[in-house]
């Protein structure tokens, strides 16, 4: 039986947040009805009919991690919207096999909800704030209900595309710093930029002057992927 609407599965490295540079396999789910004005994945956004079934995703996984005992364990499910209600069955059914045979799993999740049953299984959760400049709400309960249940092994992601960006994150980590003293969980400032511009050096160097004068409560990591495949840095 077909379950999982797939957009596609490939071995790559993490290029964003705290795990950048990490080997992993991506497993991109189709179907997105948030809307980032931002987003670098619209091709994500239909929801298109189940193509796999549970077998022939974890055949395909597993022909990407490597054969050997040296294979790559660790899974991103990323999308899309991996969360939304109607991927969740799927989500839980995966990940539960994918415990079972020793993976590491990384979500993506667009911060939009928490959800518990999936949240529970897997190994670190990277968790959006939705910036002005994407043009959706950002759902303040959410991240809280994160930070408190599952902030030991999370991070929260913002894209910063300007100021206005740069000081709505810092206004809500004010925020959760007071009502969290011990807060541990990292929050990532992701310079915006596409693949194929040249990397805005301005914007990007404003963000670390930025951080730098409030104390540096962010860390400032660029998209390396992007980077990587957008210049040319000649042979190897
Ligand atoms: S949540 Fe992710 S996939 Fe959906 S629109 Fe926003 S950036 Fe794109």
């Amino acid at each position: 039986m077909k379950e999982f609407a797939i957009h596609s599965v490939y071995l790559a490295t993490e290029g964003e947040g705290v795990r950048v540079g990490t080997p992993q396999v991506f497993v991109r789910f189709m179907g997105c009805n948030i809307g980032c004005i931002n987003c670098d994945s619209k091709d994500t956004w239909e929801f298109t009919e189940p193509n796999y079934s549970l077998d022939e995703l974890l055949s395909v996984i597993e022909a990407e991690s490597g054969v050997n005992e040296r294979r790559v364990k660790n899974i991103s499910i990323t999308g899309g919207d991996p969360l939304h209600p109607k991927h969740i069955p799927a989500i839980l059914k995966l990940s539960k096999t994918l415990k079972q045979k020793g993976y590491f799993i990384n979500i993506e999740a667009s911060g939009m909800r928490v959800v518990d049953e999936i949240f529970d299984l897997i190994d670190f959760v990277s968790f959006d704030i939705k910036t002005p400049s994407t043009g959706v709400k950002f759902n303040e309960k959410a991240l809280l209900k994160l930070i408190t249940q599952y902030g030991e092994k999370a991070q929260v992601k913002a894209v910063i595309q300007n100021r206005h960006d740069f000081d709505f994150v810092y206004d809500i980590y004010t925020k959760i710093e007071k009502e969290t003293p011990d807060l541990k969980t990292p929050f990532v400032l992701t310079p915006c930029f596409e693949p194929g511009e040249n990397l805005p050096k301005v914007l990007v160097q404003s963000i670390v002057e930025l951080n730098q004068a409030i104390g540096a409560p962010f860390k400032v990591i660029l998209q390396q992927h992007k980077v990587i495949y957008s210049s040319d840095f000649g042979n190897f």
